[in-house]
């Protein structure tokens, strides 16, 4: 590791594997059981928000009101139960471009690999568990943790250390993600950032946005 890197995050959707509107279709279940309603939030949402964020939104755009915090835990929860058997059905789920060989490398160049993503903890595992990609991770910081993104990626940071047995500078952790919110989130809290091209933004979208650095696919390699 000859610039001192030590741990390195990963975003899950569009940055190492899509569902293909697995999380969508889970949403669209969740609502329907809870509320008789089937709602799309795709048209109420955007990528990289947390799932909390996510249900909230589309119940708002949907209700006309802002949910109680146990209507949101409840359709919190029914998204997670209906989300692996939306996944397992999913004909659009790949893994992205480079991702698995590229995890491979990073574990045996001795680098510790861990997760911040929107999704809640378990759903993060269930999206990267059809893929056989969970054995990679070792920490993370999820939606589970905070809705806001910059906060569950300080959450990944501490763990990170607790996982290492030791402090990890924030110079040594880099985090790699597929949108404009894994940038502002990892420069919030005083880490780099590789965008990803892999799934709706650009090159030059990313690079506009202020990612330290951008490759086009996790094939190309990380400015390691
Ligand atoms: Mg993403």
């Amino acid at each position: 590791m000859p610039n001192g890197r030590i741990a390195i995050l990963f975003d899950i959707d569009g940055t190492l594997i899509t569902s293909g509107g697995a999380g969508t279709r889970a949403w669209a279940l969740a609502f329907e059981k809870a509320h008789g309603k089937e709602v799309d939030i795709g048209e109420f949402s955007d990528v990289g928000m947390t799932d909390a964020e996510v249900g909230k939104l589309s119940f708002e755009a949907t209700f006309g009101r802002n949910p109680t915090q146990d209507e949101i835990e409840k359709l919190l929860e029914l998204h997670q139960s209906f989300l692996p058997i939306a996944v397992e059905e999913s004909q659009g789920y790949k893994v992205l471009d480079g991702a698995e060989d590229l995890l491979s490398k990073l574990i045996l160049d001795g680098y510790l690999l861990g997760l911040v993503s929107g999704n809640t903890e378990k759903g993060a595992h269930i999206k990267l568990h059809r893929a056989n990609l969970n054995r990679f991770f070792s920490f993370g910081g999820y939606g589970s943790d905070s809705t806001d993104r910059s906060e569950l990626t300080n959450a990944a940071l501490s763990r990170a250390e607790l996982t290492y047995g030791a402090r990890i500078q924030l110079s040594q952790f880099l985090s790699v993600g597929d949108t404009p919110r894994d940038i502002e989130a990892a420069h919030s809290v005083g880490i780099q950032c590789v965008g990803v091209a892999s799934h709706k933004f650009s090159v030059a979208q990313l690079a506009g946005a202020g990612a330290d650095y951008v490759i086009g696919s996790l094939r190309e390699g990380l400015p390691l």
